[in-house]
């Protein structure tokens, strides 16, 4: 994340709403992308992948708890929702589907923005030194290199770039495309989608895992995510 600028998908039909919204989160450094319906903030999703969503719930075209569960369980990115309804109720609710946030209007657009940018801190787990630790498994992003115990394994390029990509977000789900999208910059328009599958096979080979999904699993029909066996899933500082 360090020396790029988070990106911020606004969904919120109210136009003045998200122009303050918008002007505020673009003070505070962030790169926005606003949408006013449920419609144009999948077409926006198809071509980029933003760092956090702000999604409010009450949208013209869809229910905005319909975009909630497709986006959290397809791992698009943290969701942080904008709710007109104070009560405990729809707060669970939306946690439950798998909000990161839930901030209740009329909101201070200072408080939207440290809940952003708790969310990212939450989301970007990479450790200052670039080392992620998970048990025996150790990505090293700086130096780019892999160790199971003390034992380098050598990775091509882009096995490295898929693993840590991965890596970086313990359990969140990415899909084929977003894994294109993300550690090659393609897209299934132009790359096939195998490519993704291929190597995620030659990772886990070379991370010589006897249980295939020990760190890479495959969640079906969606795409795949990174698991730490329990009790080793907290990147060492
Ligand atoms: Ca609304």
């Amino acid at each position: 994340m360090a020396g790029s600028a988070a990106v911020v998908l606004l969904v919120e039909d109210d136009r003045s709403v998200r122009e303050t919204v918008a002007d505020v989160l673009a003070e505070h450094g962030f790169v926005v992308i606003e949408a006013d319906s449920g419609a144009s903030a999948r077409s926006l999703l198809d071509e980029r992948t933003p760092d956090v969503i702000v999604l409010d719930l009450g949208l013209p075209d869809v229910a905005g708890l319909d975009l909630l569960a497709a986006w959290s369980s397809a791992g698009a990115a943290p969701v942080i929702v904008l709710s007109g309804r104070s009560g405990e109720y729809d707060r669970v609710v939306c946690l439950d589907l798998g909000a990161d946030d839930y901030v209740v209007k009329p909101f201070s657009t200072r408080e939207l923005v440290s809940r952003i940018n708790a969310v990212l801190r939450r989301s970007t787990r990479v450790a200052p030194t670039g080392l992620l630790h998970f048990g025996a498994l150790s990505i090293d992003t700086d130096a780019r290199e892999v160790l199971v115990g003390s034992e380098v394994r050598s990775m091509t390029a882009k096995e490295f770039d898929l693993l840590a990509f991965l890596a970086r977000s313990p359990r969140q789900v990415f899909t084929r495309a977003q894994l294109l999208h993300n550690v090659w910059g393609s897209s299934p328009n132009w790359q096939d989608e195998n490519t993704v599958a291929e190597h995620v096979h030659r990772v886990r080979r070379k991370l010589d895992a006897t249980d295939r999904d020990r760190w890479i699993q495959t969640v079906r029909g969606v795409g795949y995510r990174f698991v730490a066996a329990t009790g080793d899933d907290h990147p060492a500082r």
